[in-house]
């Protein structure tokens, strides 16, 4: 070869191998280049990710919303993400549907589309029912391709969608929802970022658990589940930061404690469920009646409590209002149309305090006091008031003593057969033998033994109280002489509506060794009127067992006849207010002669209460009554005397010769 061929070709060699090295490490900067400009977009994708982290931890723990918390994830994955589309839904566990509770980015995308969780449907193999049914993430890198998402792949192509992962939020070991992720991009996820996003739907899931379980706490605290109003506690609060921004010296906020009139009736008549619908309606009334000056809210029961304020408006006014709205229209229940009314109690700010616990207090004194005089009653707080409720909270504390101390006593009242002229029995009578005061007529505390519960022991005692009188009195061994105690009206609803007292008292006759025959119930009329089915009921249970049963001032009542034919009373008690005008009152006489014949006409035996005079007596006798009890014979006396009494008894003391 020619050198200079051999120059060239070495040349052409070495040209050719430099291009080659050339290219060669052209194309190894060009890959490396490549290879680093991926790894700073993945080092970017992971730092976005970290900062979604960051931003969503710190909104959890501000939040106090969890519908705002969910949105504002929603929109920092899609913005600090950078993704097209994030969505949170949410397993309904009725139809088994994910349902979107919050969304940011192309949520017009998700318009037309249905997620499910059944494995059996075609939109419940797609990544997010997956997802949520297997509790694992899943990534689709490339949507057009992957056929587990044909029932969305043309709506996400229209919208440019490619991948696409859905991640399960787990609370206490169960998928409840999932966080749904888009991108523009094809295999957009890379695993770190997909292991990154799984922490967000951790956090997510964290968040939702602790603030359902607020919310729960909050909703059981502060609100009334049957009516969506607010209840005591949140009234309260309510009230307190509203007064905070009352101006005292010029506004005026009205706080007024409802309560609705018979609703037990209402309830007992319709039933419990159509009952919660009046409560509901009521409740709707008032929220409405609110507005926006003021706050509704439910104690419980038949209770609603209501915050106004009425600026410079005349209370009279807004109250009239209110009770038209409350019962002008009758309330429609498919066919049924209540009529409700309501007694209210009302207290004003600034005039009657200046703190809501306050105001509330004397509202609700104030109701008692207009619950006191019937239905449909209102009244307003005032100083009286107080005063008369402080004597009340100091009578109750004494009489709570008063039975520690074994100071209650029982009299005992004669009554006697006008045909045989012999004792028939006696009438147990309470009287409260005050250390200081001396002895105390039933009348001055039963309403407040009644009002402070305590009625229910006292009652106890003194049936067994009569029954001890019936086994130790030695002349109380006449077989026919009846014991009759009284149970009022308010504590028959206490007491013998308590589960099981009944029995008991049946039980305590029983192991008493007392004939039951023995004992007798005194009820007032009043007793009929509420109820009557269920008292009736009540009162069969006891008559059973043996024991009498007496209707108490008997003509003072409106007994239908009907309730009273049913009734299982052997006795009627004629009212001492019609026996007083014995015997020159007409209308006195009439009333003694209806009723006389009304006992007879339903078989029931007749005592007549509160004779004074042999002249009553008399015309009582020639009338045709059973028995007979008043001061003629004897005042109520206790044990001791009244034993006595029985030895001394005398029946021509009291009477005439018989012709
Ligand atoms: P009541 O059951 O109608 O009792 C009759 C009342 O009339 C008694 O009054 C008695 O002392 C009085 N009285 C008897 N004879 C005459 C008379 O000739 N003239 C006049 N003006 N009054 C006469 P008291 O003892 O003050 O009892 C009043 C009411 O208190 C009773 O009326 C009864 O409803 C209630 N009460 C008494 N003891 C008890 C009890 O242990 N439990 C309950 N729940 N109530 C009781
Ligand atoms: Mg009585
Ligand atoms: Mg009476």
């Amino acid at each position: 070869m020619e050198p200079s061929l051999v120059l060239s070709t070495l040349k052409a060699v070495s040209k050719a191998v430099l291009l080659d090295m050339i290219l060669e490490s052209y194309s190894y900067f060009a890959v490396r280049e490549k290879r680093l400009g991926e790894a700073k977009k993945t080092i970017e994708r992971v730092n976005r990710a970290f900062q979604v982290i960051h931003e969503i931890n710190d909104l959890i723990v501000r939040a106090t919303d969890l519908n705002k918390l969910l949105d504002n994830a929603t929109r920092i994955i899609v913005e600090t993400g950078g993704f097209a589309l994030a969505w949170i839904g949410m397993v309904d566990p009725q139809t088994g549907l994910i349902l979107p509770r919050a969304a940011h980015g192309l949520t017009d995308y998700l318009k037309g589309i249905k997620v499910s969780i059944d494995p059996s449907l075609p939109e419940g193999q797609g990544p997010t029912g997956t997802a949520a049914r297997e509790k694992k993430v899943i990534v689709v890198q490339a949507i057009g391709e992957d056929p587990r998402f044909l029932p969305w792949k043309e709506m996400a192509q229209r919208f440019g969608l490619r991948s696409a992962s859905a991640l399960p939020i787990v609370i206490a070991g169960e998928a409840k929802g999932t966080l749904n992720i888009y991108s523009t991009r094809y295999a957009s996820f890379t695993d770190t970022e997909v292991a990154l996003l799984e922490e967000v739907a951790g956090d997510i899931a964290y968040a939702i658990d602790h603030m359902e379980k607020e919310e729960e706490v909050e909703r059981l605290l502060f609100w009334d589940g049957l009516t969506g109003l607010g209840n005591h506690n949140r009234f309260t609060a309510y009230l307190a930061s509203h007064l905070q921004i009352l101006n005292s010296e010029k506004d005026h906020c009205l706080v007024l404690i409802l309560d609705i009139d018979r609703f037990r009736v209402i309830n007992h008549a319709l039933g419990v469920p159509k009952g919660d619908l009046v409560l509901k309606e009521i409740a709707n009334r008032l929220k409405v009646f609110a507005g926006d000056s003021g706050d509704a809210a439910r104690f419980g029961a038949d209770e609603f409590g209501l915050a106004l304020d009425i600026c410079n408006k005349n209370p009279l006014t807004v109250i009239e209002e209110l009770r038209r709205l409350i019962s002008l229209h009758p309330i429609r229940l498919d066919g049924d149309e209540i009529s409700v009314s309501a007694s209210m109690g009302l207290a004003v700010f600034p005039e009657d305090g200046l703190q809501a616990s306050q105001l509330i207090e004397r509202a609700k004194m104030a109701l008692s006091e207009a619950k006191k005089q019937g239905e449909d009653q209102i009244c307003f707080y005032s100083h009286e008031l107080f005063e008369k409720n402080l004597k009340k909270v100091e009578l109750e504390r004494e009489l709570k003593e008063a039975l520690k101390n074994r100071e209650f006593v029982l009299f005992f009242q004669p009554k006697i057969d006008l045909l045989t002229r012999e004792i028939a029995g006696f009438e147990a009578l309470i009287r409260w033998q005050h250390p200081e005061k001396g002895l105390i007529p039933p009348g001055e505390f039963i309403p407040f033994l009644e009002e402070s519960g305590l009625m229910v022991e006292v009652g106890k005692w003194v049936m067994e109280e009569a029954i001890r009188h019936i086994k130790e009195s030695p002349v109380c061994k006449d077989s026919r002489m009846v014991i009759s105690f009284n149970v009022s009206l308010k504590q028959f609803e206490k007491q013998f509506e308590q589960p099981g007292f009944i029995q008991e008292l049946i039980e305590t006759v029983k192991a008493s060794g007392v004939d039951p025959k023995r004992l007798q119930i005194e009820v007032t009329e009043g007793l009929l009127m509420k109820n009557t089915r269920e008292t009736i009921e009540k009162l069969a249970r006891i008559h059973e067992a043996g024991l009498g049963i007496s209707i108490d001032d008997f003509g003072t009542g409106y007994s239908s006849l009907q309730y009273l034919k049913d009734l299982p009373a052997s006795t009627l008690k004629i009212d001492y207010s019609f026996v007083k005008g014995l015997p020159d009152e007409r209308d006195d006489v009439e009333i003694v002669k209806t009723i006389l014949l009304l006992a007879q006409g339903l078989g029931k035996k007749t005592v007549a209460e509160g004779v004074e005079t042999r002249e009553q007596l008399v015309f009582l006798a020639e009338l045709g009554v059973n028995e007979v009890q008043g001061f003629y014979f004897a005042r109520p006396m206790p044990k001791g005397e009244c034993i006595k009494w029985i030895e001394d008894y005398r029946p021509e003391t009291y009477f005439w010769p018989r012709r």
